[in-house]
């Protein structure tokens, strides 16, 4: 059987390879000119690997964790806590604090869903959980810049009940790709041979009794048995167009919101532990991992903003240089040098955005909506499953599997 697939990230590399394995015939379309997507490194002129993208590989990542060892490719420790960040007064929540923290989030979600039904946004469901203060609580900016979106357009309930049981099992020790991780891009890329076709975004699909119609940019035609779409959302709502999908797909995809962030990738020095540290009064934060001798911090800091209003308080148009300033003047553990990189998602062409979340819309039948095919397509992608790297690449193997299922 003949397979196309759109977008060569995580979900659409992973897709190809588990229908190249099985046999298929597969092609796939890129409108960029590289593999991985939001999955993109980098070296620093100090030589140290960071992320644009993609950065923190969770102990729960089973999927890319297993990727990983069987590419032979080591994931480092990254020595700080995502979720438990220093504040600039030397204080840090405590893990029964943030337990505490979590719990009251879902608590708050389950009683408003009694009162008011699903349609809630995330504000209010931390204003319920943490009363009128909560803007300045650090367990809020976290959620708040994590989610990357506006938290008055999505769903305050989706959103808690992602976290939900994180209070009992949270675990630390989350860990990065040495090598850095679109190595697993690359890695299948390899694998899955000269496939894949660059500088070639897909404008429209078509879907007949014979098979599913790709339409490049360009014009050119590319027609597959079967055919997985893996392209971020933004692209997605585009291209559905007309296509006849599952009760539910629609609304699912049409209501799901693309969130915006930014990294600021720095050369520092400094003999200090590596550690995460929020921004003193603002949602925003930077954080220097540690080194692969251990105890001591590499030489790159990455800072981090989420969420569009965040992202215009850092005046990101003058190039990044408002917000080393800003870095510099709280990060005084280290030497932060005037050498960077500044990677602005919201305005990059191929994803349009950072990553997204269940809209005000969301409602639970929309949970596991695609665990099916669209007809003879099948959707991948982190908005199809859970917005992270290992969501990405199993929302690919999902794909696959759905569709030499039918
Ligand atoms: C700033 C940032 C920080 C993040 N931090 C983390 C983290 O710490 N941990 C974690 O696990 N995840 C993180 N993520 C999320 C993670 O990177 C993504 O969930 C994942 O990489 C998405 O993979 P994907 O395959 O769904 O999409 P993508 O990687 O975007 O792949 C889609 C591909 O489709 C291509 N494309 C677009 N339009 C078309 C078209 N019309 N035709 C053909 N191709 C097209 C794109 O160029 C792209 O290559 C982060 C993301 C960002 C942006």
């Amino acid at each position: 059987m003949k397979f196309i697939v759109a977008g060569a990230g995580l979900a659409g590399l992973n897709a190809a390879w588990e229908l190249t394995k099985a046999g298929h015939t597969v092609e796939v379309f890129e409108s960029n000119n590289r593999v991985g997507g939001r999955c993109w490194s980098e070296v620093l002129s100090n030589g140290e690997v960071i992320e644009h993208g993609g950065e923190f590989i969770d102990v729960n990542d089973h999927t890319i964790r297993r990727l990983c060892a069987e590419f032979g490719l080591p994931i480092v420790s990254l020595g700080i806590m995502f979720d438990r960040r220093w504040q600039v007064d030397g204080t840090i929540m405590s893990p029964a604090e943030l337990a505490e923290n979590i719990r009251k989030l879902t608590e708050a979600a389950e009683r408003l869903v009694g009162t008011r039904g699903y349609r809630v946004s995330l504000r209010e469901v931390a204003r319920e959980a943490y009363g009128p203060d909560y803007a300045d609580l650090p367990y809020c900016q976290k959620l708040f810049a994590t989610t990357t979106c506006d938290p008055d357009k999505i769903n305050g309930i989706a959103v808690a009940r992602m976290f939900q049981g994180h209070s009992q099992d949270y675990i630390e020790h989350r860990g990065r790709v040495m090598a850095g991780n679109d190595a697993v891009a690359k890695e299948i890329h390899r694998r899955i041979g000269d496939i894949v076709r660059f500088d070639t975004p897909i404008v429209d699909v078509t879907q007949t009794d014979a098979g599913v119609q790709f339409t490049s940019a360009a014009g050119d035609v590319f027609h597959g048995d079967r055919a997985v779409i893996a392209v971020p959302l933004p692209k997605l709502k585009k291209l559905i167009g007309s296509l006849e999908l599952p009760p539910f797909m629609r609304t699912a995809i049409d209501g799901r919101v693309m969130g915006a962030a930014a990294k600021l990738n720095v050369v520092v020095s400094g003999e200090t532990p590596p550690r995460g540290m929020q921004a003193p009064n603002a949602p925003w934060w930077s954080w220097s991992t540690e080194s692969k001798q251990g105890y001591v911090a590499r030489g790159a800091l990455t800072v981090y903003a989420g969420g569009k209003a965040t992202m215009d308080s850092l005046h990101l148009e003058d190039g990044g240089s408002h917000w080393l300033q800003q870095t510099r003047n709280y990060r005084t553990d280290l030497d932060v040098s005037d050498d960077y990189i500044l990677t602005n998602w919201e305005t990059n062409p191929h994803t349009q955005g950072a990553y997204s979340m269940p809209g005000l819309d969301w409602h639970p039948e929309q949970d596991g909506i695609f665990d099916q095919a669209a007809g003879k397509i099948a959707f991948a992608g982190e908005h199809t499953h859970f917005a992270s790297l290992n969501g990405a690449l199993e929302s690919g193997a999902r794909a696959a599997k759905l569709l030499t299922l039918i």
